[in-house]
């Protein structure tokens, strides 16, 4: 039974331009609607579970979005009076809640910890004020600072800040500064992200269109290897492809992604995994809202995995984390495999450490292209 669970909230004050997450603006009468959706699928999964009528214990809790920080002061309350009737929590437990600098007051922020939150990840992104603009965020770069010093004033020190870089226009100069800024405030976690252009976004359309450039694949990869540079100068690990941590501030929940242990997600567009078999939430809000309030799970699709897939997946998700995978991870890798990593180690792009095989700093630049080239050699 999974202990890690995932919450959608799909509201935000806007969208933002490179947007492909399923979010949509915020209003008052659908995310009420939506919350009380909300409260229904958790008891119904938990009804069906073979938990019964137990509560759940969870390990991690993470509530994302979207901007679960967009909904009111009385709307988390009433999410996690809910969350705390289907669930339990060890004593160690990781619960964490994303939020847009430009919603966090102290009321909201009460409401968090009494519901036990203990980490925040605050969306930054950037420092600039023009990229800022460019990015479509609902944020300015001083506000930034304001939310940090709110959640240390109410208590709340494990922060982590989410940076992009691979902006058009932006030059190295500005995206070392949003760096050094980010540094300042003292997060003990730092999410960086690459900037990339999804299909029916507003990029998208910009990019096509002759509007905007996106910066070149050099400069990308040197703005990647600022970030890895610039962190680790202060004192931060690299522990997965985009996410740096001080030691022990690590981000649980997603580790139990990449590890590919068990979770339930709720919400819409929400992915659960639990014995082999992945299933995911309808993408759509009202779709979501009309199954649960018709007493119907949301669910849109499931698949249970091959053991080709899982081996797949092991190197897909492990490989992007500092840690990499076991040697044997798949059982028997075979020689089209070990060939494959073997050239790979030769090139400086994989290593093996305390028997296990990871990305090295220059592969994790290029990790997609490492990730292909050893799953060729797996399904050879
Ligand atoms: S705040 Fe995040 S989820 Fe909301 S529109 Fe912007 S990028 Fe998308």
């Amino acid at each position: 039974m999974a202990c890690s669970v995932y919450i959608h909230i799909p509201f935000c004050l806007k969208k933002c331009v490179y947007c492909d997450f399923v979010s949509v603006p915020f209003d008052g009468v659908l995310s009420d609607r939506y919350l009380a959706a909300l409260g229904r699928e958790l008891s119904l999964s938990l009804s069906l579970s073979a938990r019964g009528k137990s509560k759940m214990r969870l390990k991690t809790l993470f509530v994302g979005g979207g901007t679960p920080t967009a909904l009111s002061a009385w709307q988390l309350k009433g999410l996690f009076d809910s969350i705390g009737r289907g669930f339990d929590f060890y004593p160690d437990a990781e619960v964490t809640v994303e939020a847009n600098p430009a919603t966090l007051d102290e009321e909201k922020l009460g409401v968090l910890l009494q519901g036990g939150v203990n980490r925040i990840s605050i969306g930054a992104q950037s420092f600039d004020a023009e990229e800022l603009k460019l990015l479509g965020r609902a944020h300015r770069p001083g506000e930034i600072s304001d939310a940090v010093e709110l959640c240390r004033a109410a208590g709340l020190e494990n922060i982590g800040l989410d940076l992009i870089y691979g902006i058009p226009g932006q030059k190295m100069q500005t995206w070392l500064q949003t760096l050094k800024s980010a540094l300042e405030l003292g997060p003990r976690h730092i999410s960086a992200y690459e900037l990339t252009v999804e299909e029916k976004t507003g990029l998208w359309d910009l990019v096509r269109g002759g509007a905007l450039e996106m910066p070149s694949e050099d400069d990308v990869l040197s703005m990647s290897g600022a970030a890895q540079e610039a962190l680790e100068a202060a004192g931060f690990v690299r522990y997965e492809v985009s996410n740096y941590a001080i030691a022990g501030f690590e981000c649980r929940h997603n580790l139990n992604y990449w590890r590919r242990g068990e979770y339930l997600g709720l919400g819409v567009a929400a992915h659960s995994f639990s014995d082999g078999r992945r299933w995911s939430n309808t993408c759509s809000v009202l779709e979501y809202i009309a199954a649960i309030e018709a007493g119907e799970l949301p669910v849109a699709g499931a698949e249970t995995l091959t053991k080709d897939e899982q081996r797949r997946e092991v190197f897909l998700l492990g490989l992007r984390t500092g840690e990499g995978v076991p040697l044997a991870a798949d059982g028997a890798g075979g020689a089209a495999l070990e060939r494959a990593a073997a050239e790979l180690i030769a090139e400086g792009l994989l290593e093996v450490r305390r028997g296990r095989l990871s990305a090295t700093r220059r592969g994790f630049h290029l990790l997609d292209s490492v990730i292909f080239r050893l799953l060729a050699g797996l399904s050879l």
